[in-house]
C-alpha cells in the first residue's frame, strides 16, 4: 500500500464535480471525443470486435478524454510522435484522429450550467468498432515508438526546479522555509494562474480538531499544519498576490503577467510549518494487527490523514510533502483537487531539486539522495542535496537513525533504521538490491541514482508509504522476533514469525517497485489506483520468481495475492472491480484485497496469456513510453494490447476489463472459504479493542488468519 496522496481533476472552482460524477472539462473533452469516434465510425468497420469497449462515450470515461489530451501534450507528443517515419496506417489513423480531434469544432453539444456535457451515442456499435481502431492504432503507434525512438531527456533549463531551503526546529517540531520554483508553460496557452498544492492541510471529511491545550493555553493540534507567508517574484521581488482554496489545501497565485506557451516563470514562497507528535502506542505491531483485523470484522472506514506521512514519533520526524507543491498539469488543465481516500499518492510532475536543510547538530538527516555538501554553522547542521526526476521531495530526520547502503550499477540503495533494527534492516538491504537488480533488468533503467527504504513508525492503517526514491516501512515490522518485546506479544502474533518475516520481504520487493511504478512512471493514483499499486504489487511476485523460483514464487502467490482476496471474500467483503478509483474502497484490508492483489492477479493472467516475451515487450514499451510522464490505464492497456499477436488483441482486452471492470473474482481466483467462514462465528461479534481478550477470542480462528493479519498492508 502507498501512503502519497490522490488528486481528482477540477479545472474551476464553479465547476467542482460530484462524487463519481464527470468534471465539466472531462464532459467537453468526452463530447469532442465522441465526435471522433463517430466520425471514423463512418470510415471503418470490422466485424467480430468486442461491442463494448470501455472506449464507448456512453460509458462516463476520464481516461479517454485524457489520453487523447494527453497526445496533444508537449511532452507526450516528444514520447509517442517523435519517430518521424512511421508508415504504418493505423498509426497514420490515430494520429489523423487525434488532430481532427483537436480542430474539431464542438457540434450540438448539449450545454448544463453552461458548459458542455456529453451526448450519449446513436450507435453504440458503430463507435464500439472507431474505438478499437482507435486503440489498435493508439497501441501500435505507441509500442513502434517506444521500441523505435532513442528518447531525450528535457535539457535542465525546461525542467520544474525546486530550490528549497528549510530550517528545521527538531525539538518543537516545526520548520521554515523558503522556495524558489521554475514552473514551465507546458499548455497551449498562456496563463497568469498557478497551483500549489499544501499536502499538510488534507483534513478527511468531519475532521474535528482536538480541544486539548498545552499548559501555556496553545492549542494541541492532532494534524500538521503548512502556512504561507509570503510571494514574491523571483526576477525583481515584487509581491505576488495569492489565495488558499480547497480548505487551504491549493494555494493559488495570480501572476502580474501571463506565462507564454514554453516559457518559464520563476516564484519565490516563504512557508512555515509543523507536525503533530504521534503517541508510539499507535504505531506499534500489536495496534497494526488490531487494526487489521478490526477492519476485517468491521469494515471500518480508514481514510488516509495528513499526519500519516508528516509527524513525529520515537524521536523520528517525518516530513513527506513539507513544501507547497506544484499541481501536476495536463495540456491547459490543472490537476487541482485534492481528496482523502484510503489510497494513494501525490500525483505530481517530474522536477529537479537542489535542497538545502538546517538541523540541530545531533540531528541525522535523509531524503531520496545521499547529502551532497555539509557545513556547520552555529549549533546547526546544513545539509545539501541535488537530486533530478523527483515528484516529491520526503525527508526524514532522528537523533539516532543510521544507514547502511550498496552501491548497484549507478544507483545507490541505502537502508535507513534505528539502531535497534540494525539486523532486519540489513536483511531490507539485501532484498531490495535484489529486487532492484531483478527489476532493472526487466523493466529497464530508472532515472534515479538513489534509492532509500527507511524503518519509520507509522500508525497503524499504514504499513508501507512510498515516495519518489524513498519509500517508508512500518517500523512495526522490523521485528526481532527474539526479543523481549516479542516475548510479551500475544500468541497469535509470536507465532507469525515466517509469516512476518516474509511479509517484510515481499513489502521491501513492493516499495522498490513503486519506483518505477509512481515514481518513474507516474499516475493519478486516486481515480486510477490499479496502475501503481498492482503493478508494484505483481513486481513483488517477479522479484520471488526470479530470486526464490518457481516454487516459492508459487506459495507467495497463494499467500501474498489469492488469500488476501480470500480471506476478505470470506470476512463477507463483496468483490469489486479493480479498476474503481481510490475513495470507492472503504479501508486497507479492502484496497489490498481488490487493488493491490486482484489487480496484481491480471498481470499475472495476462503474463500466461501472452507468454513472457511478449508479456515483458509490452511492459517495457509502457514503461519507457511513460517513464517521467503521467500514464493512464490506456496507455497500459494499449501497450499490451499493441504487443500482443493480432489474434490475441482482442483476448487481451478482455482481460483488462474483465479484472478491472467486472467481478469474477471468485472463478479467476476464488470463492470464500466456508470451513474459515464458519469459524468466524464468535469473532465476529466480539469487541475489537486492543488486549489480550481480543486474541482469545479470535485465537481459535486458524493460522491462515493469522498470517493474514500480520501483513504489512
Ligand atoms: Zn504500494
Amino acid at each position: 500500500m502507498n501512503a502519497r496522496f490522490g488528486l481528482m481533476k477540477k479545472d474551476d472552482s464553479e465547476n467542482n464535480p460530484k462524487l463519481g460524477e464527470a468534471s465539466t472539462s472531462d464532459r467537453r473533452l468526452e463530447t469532442r471525443c465522441c465526435s471522433i469516434l463517430n466520425r471514423k465510425a463512418v470510415a471503418s468497420s470490422s466485424p467480430g470486435l468486442p461491442l463494448q469497449l470501455p472506449w464507448d462515450c456512453a460509458w462516463r470515461n476520464h481516461s479517454t478524454a485524457k489520453r487523447l489530451r494527453h497526445l496533444t501534450d508537449e511532452p507526450k507528443r516528444r514520447n509517442r510522435f517523435a519517430v518521424g517515419n512511421q508508415r504504418n496506417s493505423l498509426s497514420r489513423v490515430a494520429e489523423a484522429a487525434t488532430l481532427g480531434w483537436r480542430s474539431q469544432p464542438r457540434c450540438g453539444s448539449p450545454r448544463r450550467n453552461g458548459h458542455p456535457v456529453s451526448r450519449l451515442p446513436r450507435s453504440r456499435v458503430s463507435q464500439a468498432i472507431a474505438s478499437i481502431v482507435l486503440l489498435l492504432a493508439m497501441g501500435i503507434t505507441l509500442s513502434t515508438v517506444a521500441r523505435n525512438q532513442t528518447r531525450q531527456p528535457l535539457p535542465p533549463e525546461k525542467r520544474l526546479r525546486y530550490q528549497i531551503h528549510l530550517t528545521l526546529d527538531f525539538e518543537n517540531r516545526t520548520y521554515n522555509g523558503i522556495e524558489r520554483v521554475r514552473w514551465i508553460n507546458r499548455g497551449d496557452h498562456p496563463t497568469s494562474t498557478l497551483f500549489f498544492h499544501l499536502y499538510p492541510n488534507i483534513r478527511f471529511p468531519g475532521y474535528a480538531p482536538p480541544t486539548e491545550k498545552t499548559p501555556s493555553g496553545d492549542l494541541i493540534s492532532d494534524e500538521p499544519r503548512l502556512e504561507i507567508i509570503e510571494v514574491r517574484a523571483a526576477s525583481n521581488g515584487a509581491p505576488i498576490s495569492f489565495a488558499l482554496d480547497d480548505q487551504e489545501t491549493t494555494l493559488r497565485l495570480n501572476l502580474r503577467d501571463a506565462v507564454a506557451p514554453s516559457a518559464a516563470v520563476e516564484i519565490e514562497i516563504k512557508f512555515k510549518g509543523i507536525v503533530p507528535e504521534i503517541d508510539p502506542e499507535e504505531t506499534g505491531l500489536l495496534a497494526h494487527v488490531v487494526q487489521q483485523v478490526s477492519a476485517a470484522i468491521r469494515s471500518t472506514r480508514e481514510v488516509r490523514r495528513a499526519r500519516d506521512t508528516n509527524f513525529r514519533c520515537r524521536g523520528v520526524i517525518m516530513l513527506g510533502a513539507a513544501y507547497p507543491l506544484l499541481a501536476a498539469r495536463s495540456g491547459d488543465d490543472w490537476f487541482r483537487r485534492i481528496e482523502s481516500s484510503i489510497g494513494d499518492a501525490l500525483m505530481t510532475e517530474a522536477a529537479d531539486y537542489e535542497v538545502t536543510i538546517d538541523v540541530p547538530r545531533n540531528v541525522a538527516l535523509y531524503t531520496p539522495v545521499p547529502v551532497q555538501t555539509a557545513q556547520q554553522k552555529e549549533g546547526a547542521h546544513s545539509s545539501s542535496f541535488m537530486a533530478e526526476n523527483l515528484r516529491d521531495f520526503a525527508i526524514v530526520a532522528g537523533h539516532n537513525l543510521r544507514s547502511e547502503e550498496k552501491q548497484i550499477g549507478s544507483i545507490v540503495i541505502r537502508s535507513i533504521f534505528r539502531p535497534d533494527h540494525e539486523a532486519t534492516a540489513r536483511r531490507v538491504l539485501k532484498i531490495a538490491e535484489d529486487a532492484l537488480r531483478v527489476y532493472l533488468a526487466r523493466f529497464g533503467p530508472l532515472p534515479l541514482k538513489s534509492i532509500s527504504i527507511v524503518d519509520a513508525p507509522l500508525v497503524s492503517t499504514m504499513g508501507s508509504a512510498e515516495f519518489a526514491g524513498l519509500s517508508a516501512i512500518a517500523s512495526a515490522f522490523y521485528i526481532d522476533f527474539d526479543s523481549s518485546t516479542m516475548r510479551n506479544m500475544p500468541e497469535p502474533i509470536r507465532e507469525q514469525r515466517a509469516s512476518v518475516e516474509d511479509s517484510l520481504e515481499w513489502t521491501v520487493a513492493h516499495v522498490v517497485a513503486h519506483q518505477w511504478w509512481g515514481a518513474a512512471v507516474g499516475n493519478d493514483s486516486s481515480r486510477e489506483p490499479v496502475l501503481d499499486e498492482a503493478l508494484a504489487n505483481w513486481s513483488a511476485l517477479l522479484y520471488y520468481r526470479e530470486l526464490h523460483g518457481e516454487p516459492q514464487a508459487a506459495s507467495a502467490l497463494e499467500e501474498q495475492l489469492r488469500g488476501v482476496y480470500k480471506l476478505y471474500r470470506t470476512f463477507g467483503g463483496d468483490d469489486m472491480e479493480a479498476g474503481r478509483a481510490a475513495r470507492e474502497y472503504r479501508n486497507s484490508f479492502q484496497y489490498a484485497a481488490i487493488v493491490a492483489s486482484k489487480g496484481a492477479l491480471m498481470f499475472e493472467a495476462l503474463r500466461k496469456l501472452m507468454g513472457d516475451e511478449k508479456f515483458f515487450a509490452a511492459l517495457r514499451d509502457y514503461y519507457s513510453a511513460n517513464s517521467l510522464e503521467v500514464a493512464d490505464m490506456d496507455d497500459l492497456r494499449g501497450a499490451f494490447i499493441a504487443e500482443a499477436a493480432v489474434e490475441q488483441r482482442r483476448t487481451v482486452n478482455r482481460t483488462f476489463d474483465r479484472w478491472l471492470s467486472s467481478k469474477r473474482g471468485d472463478e479467476d481466483i476464488g470463492p470464500p472459504d466456508p470451513k474459515l467462514a464458519a469459524e468466524l462465528g464468535l469473532p465476529a461479534r466480539a469487541n475489537a479493542k486492543a488486549d489480550r481478550n481480543f486474541f482469545t477470542a479470535f485465537a481459535k480462528v486458524g493460522k491462515f488468519f493469522w498470517q493474514q493479519m500480520t501483513k504489512i498492508r
